[in-house]
């Protein structure tokens, strides 16, 4: 029997550029299934769009035996709809990639090779970023650079994206035992174990529309990475506690040096400096420990990750 991939495509609000996605991916997807004898599947996404994506989606459906849909009722997020595509993939491999042709369809064929030659885990490794500002760049390796330094024995590629290959068996894995509701799913695909491997790709510009991902996402991202892989930000209090005492303890021999000198104690820089100092690492620490509580929370209120409101199969026959 032969094999089939699954491509995962998650839109939101992608109605200016979905079209030229689906022009430039379809043929590439039946050219590789021509070569490779690879089965395909198109499974989109729609994560709520509150433009006509929808409506360009079931345009494809009818058309192409290929496509099928999944509609969420409300939008939940970039993760959640790749978590919802790998749920309803039923090929041996998944390819999740994003609806702007950020992620080349020209690494399919690659990544077929990949998963012949017998890898469960591609990760694609962005080796330019065409659309982005030195910022982000700097941002994204100083991200990589701190989740490495925390989270122990799992190592990220910097520089991954949610550009990513995966076998059957690790999506198996990610559909029964990884439903965290406050996650990292590139963190995830990249700490399961199995034969893992890398390919490079040229990221491009968007073909259309804007961005998602704001900075109050980004930083939302990065910190649920980071304390869903590491647990350092909670023993941070023991070395703030140990430096701050440490300190005390200079500034204490300093104030009695001064004392037996003559020289009258700055007092007011000394207290000043020292409230400064305690407030901050205090208030960093709290701070940390409430970002754990609130994940905790999220956990224990056991919400879906994703709610759909009707599927568009492979037949056109739209499901409620
Ligand atoms: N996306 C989504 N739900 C969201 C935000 C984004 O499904 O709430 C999709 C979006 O349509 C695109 C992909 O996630 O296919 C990446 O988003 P975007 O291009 O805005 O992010 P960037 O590439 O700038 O990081
Ligand atoms: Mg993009």
């Amino acid at each position: 029997m032969s094999k089939k991939l699954s491509v995962v495509v998650s839109v939101y609000n992608e109605e200016l550029g979905l079209r030229q996605f689906y022009q430039h991916t379809a043929p590439i997807l039946q050219a590789t299934s021509k070569n490779t004898g690879w089965d395909y599947e198109l499974i989109f996404v729609n994560d709520g769009s509150k433009d006509a994506s929808l409506d360009i989606l079931r345009e494809f459906a009818t058309a192409d035996e290929h496509v099928a849909v999944i509609n969420f009722a409300a939008n939940r997020g970039h993760e959640a709809a790749m978590i919802a595509g790998i749920d309803y993939s039923t090929g041996d491999g998944v390819v999740c990639m994003d609806a702007d042709l950020q992620h080349p369809p020209e690494s399919i064929p690659g990544i077929i090779e990949k998963f012949n030659e017998g890898f469960d885990v591609v990760s694609m490794i962005r080796n330019s970023r065409a659309d982005a500002g030195i910022f982000k760049r700097i941002t994204s390796a100083l991200f990589y650079k701190v989740m490495n330094a925390m989270s122990g024995k799992t190592k990220f590629e910097n520089n991954s994206s949610d550009f990513f290959a995966i076998s059957r068996r690790v999506a198996l894995v990610l559909k029964n035992d990884y439903r965290e509701r406050v996650r990292f799913l590139r963190g995830y695909v990249q700490s399961v174990g199995f034969k893992k491997t890398t390919l490079e790709f040229d990221a491009s510009a968007r073909v259309a529309g804007e961005s998602n991902y704001n900075l109050k996402a980004l930083i939302k991202l990065s910190l649920n990475a980071i304390c869903n892989f590491s647990d350092v930000p909670l023993k941070m209090g023991i070395y703030a506690g140990v430096f701050s005492l440490f300190a005390a303890f200079v500034l204490l021999i300093y104030s009695i040096v001064q004392y037996f000198l003559g020289t009258a104690p700055n007092g007011y820089s000394t207290i000043i400096v020292v409230l400064c100092v305690m407030f901050g690492v205090l208030f960093i620490i709290l701070g940390f420990i409430s970002e754990y509580l609130a994940i905790i929370f999220a956990e224990v209120k056991n919400r879906p990750i994703y709610i759909v409101d009707s599927i568009i199969t492979k037949d056109g026959e739209e499901l409620k």
